[in-house]
């Protein structure tokens, strides 16, 4: 019996629904104006006749327009998020088709939003459109799809069980992600966490750095992400009428304050009073470093003392993106300020060193 249900598994087709929702990867040139704009995806899969190389039932899920992720917002997620979960049991495994300049904040939304998932979603796009000689669409969508499929020889299951970005050489945890480069092939990097797999001759997992989730958890989307939050960056010389702004927008909740190192910012005593007031008004404010790489500490020297005494909790090592879209979650879910500040310093998906 369990010789035949293992030979069984061996010869099934992964079967993996791909969502295509723009980003350069499907676009064309506008003939007039020049600039690039979204297209349909058959155009798409067109240009890709390596896929029926791979033996593997694909379906496919498109935006009804595609766009560029400039344009992306929560109620994308939301759609996304929708169309995996009703075809959770359907498929293997999930690629997403997107845009590269706000891949990172829809990967780290989705890591929140897509609670207890066990199945892999991985989220790719292109620098050059699929169409254009030297793209590396080709290239991203393929390996894409095979880590998608991917299965994991110790059990069976999928080998990631996490979202993840797929982009050139590395395969990174969506939530670990950002875009740092506008002009090359390896546009993403992940600062504060290892690379899931190693994209090379082979696919080289590192099944040390893989999220393992507890099984037996029922997978659920939490859909309402709340956007009453803003970034406040620091800088030498900010003054104290653009922090009260931004600490007197109304209906916020919520504020990821970028410092300096290891979460250092100016000494200033009126910093510190605006600080205090916005707290004691019941907003959040959340501190992470300005650097992609390290930890906030902000007990370390005396300019961080200041931020940390006024109220600000820590964002320990997140990116801006996880940051952002961690708080929007938290909110959504109907958290008071005091309870969002104590999840944000917890680990929940991978996202953050405790
Ligand atoms: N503006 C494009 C987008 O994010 C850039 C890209 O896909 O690389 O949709």
């Amino acid at each position: 019996m369990r010789f035949e249900k293992k030979y069984h598994m061996s010869v099934k087709k992964p079967k993996i629904l791909l969502i295509y929702t723009g980003g350069t990867i499907g676009m064309i040139e506008n003939p007039d104006s020049k600039a690039l704009e979204p297209f349909d995806f058959n155009h798409l899969i067109d240009n890709v006749p390596k896929i029926k190389m791979l033996d593997f039932e694909i379906d496919n899920f498109q935006f009804d327009v595609p766009i560029d992720s400039a344009d992306m917002n929560p109620s994308h997620w939301g759609q996304m998020a929708k169309v995996i979960e009703d075809n959770y049991e359907k498929y293997d495994g999930f690629v997403i088709l997107h845009g590269t300049d706000t891949m990172a904040y829809t990967a780290s939304a989705l890591s929140f939003m897509l609670n207890n998932l066990t199945k892999p979603v991985i989220i790719t796009g292109s620098q050059l459109p699929i169409g254009e000689v030297r793209t590396d669409g080709e290239e991203n969508l393929i390996t894409a799809l095979q880590v998608a499929a991917a299965k994991d020889p110790s059990d069976g299951g999928p080998m990631v069980r996490e979202v993840a970005i797929l982009f050139q050489d590395s395969l990174l945890r969506g939530n670990r992600s950002t875009k740092f480069s506008a002009d090359n092939f390896d546009a993403f990097q992940s600062g504060n966490y290892p690379e899931l797999a190693h994209i090379g001759l082979d696919i080289t997992y590192n099944k040390e750095a893989l999220l393992r989730p507890t099984p037996g958890k029922e997978f659920k989307v939490e859909y309402i992400m709340d956007t009453n939050v803003a970034y406040l960056d620091l800088f030498p010389g900010i003054q104290e009428n653009v922090v009260k702004s931004t600490f007197n927008i109304p209906d916020l909740k919520g504020v990821v304050i970028k410092t300096f190192g290891v979460g250092n910012g100016p000494s200033c005593p009126w910093l510190f009073d605006c600080i205090r007031d916005a707290v004691a008004k019941g907003l959040l404010i959340v501190n992470i470093s300005q650097c992609s790489n390290g930890m906030v500490s902000p007990m370390k020297y005396s300019a961080g003392v200041g931020l940390a005494n006024a109220g600000t909790i820590s964002g320990h090592d997140l990116t801006s993106e996880a940051a952002i879209t961690k708080m929007m979650y938290l909110f959504g879910m109907g958290a008071t300020a005091q309870l969002a500040g104590k999840y944000m310093e917890k680990n929940l998906h991978g996202e953050l060193t405790e």
